[in-house]
Order: C-alpha cells, then structure tokens, then sequence
C-alpha cells in the first residue's frame, strides 16, 4: 500500500460522505438480539474445535471517567465515586470466569486492550487484581511478543504509574491528546499540559513500553490552522510511535454532551479539510507514514512493518499487528469477534450487573455471519489493511468468479477508478495513493447492507 502522495482536496471532498469504519463487518447496526446467549456459547465450542484454534484477544471495558470531555460520543459514566470502580471490577471478575470456561485452557491469551471510558480510572492495585484474574483464567502469553494495550488518560496518571503498567505487563500506551491549545482545551473541558504528557511519554519510554500511541482530534471548537499546527509541532517533538487523527463528529442533537459545545466556536466546515490536509503534510514531512483510516506509524514500527508483510489486521481498536484471533469483549457494551460470530454485552450496568448476578453471560446482541458475509468481511478487509484484493485468492477461497459474483459493485466503482482512486485489474484491485484517503468509499460498494441501513447514521470522513 502507499501513503497518499498529495492531499487532492477536491477528490477528498467529493467523496467525503458518511460511511462504515469497518472495524467489523457486517457493521453493528446489524446486530440482532435473535443472538444471545447460547449463540454466543456455541460460536466458542465451534472456535475450540477448529483444526487450529486461534489464540484469544481480550478487550475489557471500563466504562468511568472522572469528568466529561465535551466532544466525547463514547459509552462512559461520569463519576468520581470512586468506590463504583471497586464494584464494578467484582463483576468484571466473575465475567472473566463464566468466559474462560467456554474455552480451552490450551488458547493462549496473545492480546489484550482495555479502553474506555478510562481505563486509569482504576488503581494501581485494582489493575493488579484484574490481571491476576486474567491470569488464573487464561493461559496468557508472558513473552514480550504479546501485544497488551491501555488507554491512558494523561491527567488520571503520573509517572510512578506509567512504570507501574509496565510491570503489570502492558508493553502499549496510548495517549488521549486530542489537542494542545489552551482555549480548545477549555472549549471541550479537557484541560491537560504539553509538559504533564512529555513526563509520562518520557517514563513509557524509559520504562520500555514497546509503542505509544497518541490520538488527536481535528475539527474541534475554536481550532486553527495556526493553533493545529503548534500542536503537531508539539506532538511531533514528543516522536510517538504512532498517531491516530480523528476527524471530529458534531452531533449535538444525539450526542448530549456536544451540546456543551458552544455552536458559534465550532471551525467552518471547510476548516476541517484544511486540518486534514495540515495534519496529512505535517506529519508526512516529518516521516511518518500513512496507515489507513486515520492512522499513521513511524516507519520502523510494526504496523509499517505487517502493513508491508501482508499480515495487518483490522479489529475494533483499529490496526492490529497480531494475528487473526478470537476476540473476547468483556465489560459492558463491550464487542467480541468469536469464529463467524460477533456478540455484544448489555450496554447498561444495571443490566450487567443483574445478568451476572443471575450467573448469566451478559451478550444481549450478536450476529453469525453467512458464506455471502465471510467472503464480503474478506474483500473489505484486504482493502482497509492492504490496499490490495487478491482477486485468484478470493475465488480459490470462496468458489466464486470474482468478476460475476461482484459484477454491480465493480460497475458501481468506475467512477473511482476514473478519478485514479483505484485500478481494477483482472487478478487484483489496487488502491492508488490518492485513494488511501477515501478507502472506506471504495469498501462501501461491496458492503452488501448500505442499502438497507442508510450510511447516513455513520460519521463522515472528514
Ligand atoms: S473522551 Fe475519554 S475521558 Fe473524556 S469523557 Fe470520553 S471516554 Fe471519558
């Protein structure tokens, strides 16, 4: 794949329409509570006898932050009531077993993220106890080869605590930044220094965490390109590992705290183009390379490096290096990827809490994906990660003739393949440079679903 060559703003705006991430596929609007429980139990029996059972990932929920960013559409609860922390990790524990016995204790635990929410929002000593009941649950991979991720909240941590992590056993850090302006900052109450961050990046460093990560958010209140640009200065002196830059979303009539957002400070439209193209500039010139979908990495990190090898994956964090595994979602809300299945828990933790109570699995909601889904996931898959669909490959693989079996959507690409986002050849789609940008419009004309679930309900690119 290559890095977008030059920023072409009008190609960037002409296909800058809603779409799918496609952290998964199908997407979760297709969910359904016709998958619960049992379905669930049964995907994991099916996983466990595989020929070769894929190892496990686990990414685990904690939904509390100790106040509230503005800007922020995740699943969290604002609380400063420490002692909910406590309670809610005594049901997270008793999640963990009901979820390792569906298991062979024989997988080998490879993956772990905890996101949020904030994650820091728990202690020292309560991270201790969530690892060690991981740790008697599952056969977890204690080689530095495994990849354990948290999210960190800069100003819920300080540098004691970084080299804490690490001694826990995380080797990935990434930073929530999201800008460094001080009237930004104050715009979406989110108030953190450029030296509080510089201090812990230094002790992740110095603590030899393997990569860290930081995301940052363009399209906020009161940004210009004068007050981005000193804060890419700001966070390319820091020389994170890797950077995520999310085009920010407001939506104030659903999201209710956007509507904190004071509408005059919001940057005209046409200002998020430009913070894109900044962005795109800044951080190529500066060496970084451009992933796909928001991410970039520098040029000796591993997600270069699988990107080249053919072996990046696309999971619900975003870009992974490890291999396909099954995906184990713990915590409220919290979405799990098992064989042909996706399952998602109870978004509410009344309901969490009286599901495990009743010594119930939480899943409320899943989906089981047929032959026509499988060799879709594939095709959308290749072009997020690889920029590249093997077409020989698809048709060993699936029993189709690629060229018939996608006759509309191909049809439906011409278009961008005239404007030099794409090339289809007989063996293979090639995405060019000027389509790294857009590859979700390019995915979207194999999604089989858009139809019936308008794009609409999903963000834009820009
Ligand atoms: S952005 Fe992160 S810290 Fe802020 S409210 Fe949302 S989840 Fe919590």
């Amino acid at each position: 794949m290559n890095s977008p060559s030059a920023f072409n703003r009008a190609l960037v705006e002409k296909y800058d329409c809603p779409g799918p991430r496609y952290t998964s596929y199908p997407t979760a609007p297709q969910f359904h509570q016709a998958f619960a429980m049992d379905e669930y139990r049964e995907a994991a029996r099916r996983s466990n006898q595989a020929l070769v059972p894929k190892p496990l990932s686990v990414y685990i929920h904690i939904p509390f932050c100790q106040s509230l960013c503005y800007y922020c559409a995740c699943n969290k609860i604002i609380t400063r009531k420490s002692h909910r922390a406590a309670e809610y990790l005594t049901y997270l524990k008793r999640e963990i077993v009901l979820q390792a016995s569906l298991f062979d204790r024989t997988r080998k635990l490879t993956q772990l993220h905890l996101g949020g929410g904030t994650p820091t929002y728990l202690t020292h000593g309560q991270l201790a106890e969530l690892m060690d009941c991981l740790h008697q649950s599952f056969d977890m991979d204690d080689s530095d080869a495994h990849e354990f991720s948290i999210e960190v909240d800069p100003r819920t941590i300080d540098a004691e605590q970084v080299r804490g992590l690490r001694q826990l056993g995380f080797n990935r850090l990434s930073f929530g930044i999201q800008d460094f302006d001080a009237q930004v900052q104050a715009a979406v109450n989110r108030v953190q220094s450029q030296a509080q961050v510089a201090a812990l990046v230094a002790a992740a460093r110095e603590a030899r965490f393997k990569s860290v990560s930081v995301d940052l958010i363009y399209g906020l209140p009161l940004q210009t390109l004068a007050s981005f640009d000193i804060t890419l200065d700001k966070i390319i002196a820091l020389r994170p590992d890797r950077i995520a830059a999310y085009s920010y979303a407001h939506l104030p009539q659903r999201v209710r705290a956007q509507r904190m957002i004071r509408p005059e400070d919001m940057p005209p439209p046409e200002r998020k183009l430009e913070l894109l193209e900044l962005t795109i500039n800044r951080l190529s010139e500066a060496g970084y390379i451009y992933i796909g979908m928001d991410h970039f990495a520098l040029p000796d990190d591993e997600l270069v490096r699988a990107r080249g090898q053919g072996t990046l994956q696309r999971n619900f964090q975003g870009y992974s290096t490890h291999a396909d595994c099954d995906l184990i979602g713990l915590g409220v809300s919290s979405i799990g990827k098992v064989g042909d299945s996706y399952n998602q828990n109870v978004k509410e933790l009344s309901q969490y809490y009286a599901r495990l109570d009743q010594g119930l699995l939480p899943v409320q909601r899943g989906y089981r994906l047929s032959d026509d889904d499988r060799l879709r996931r594939e095709v959308i898959s290749e072009l997020m990660c690889h920029g590249r669909v093997d077409v020989g490959r698809i048709e060993a693989g699936h029993g189709i003739c690629f060229s018939e079996y996608f006759a509309d959507a191909l049809a439906g690409l011409q278009e961008q393949v005239r404007d030099g986002l794409l090339q289809i050849h007989p063996d293979a789609l090639v995405l060019l440079p000027q389509g790294q940008l857009m590859m979700r419009s390019v995915a979207m004309a194999f999604d089989a679903y858009l139809e019936a679930a308008p794009a609409v309900q999903y963000s834009r690119t820009v």
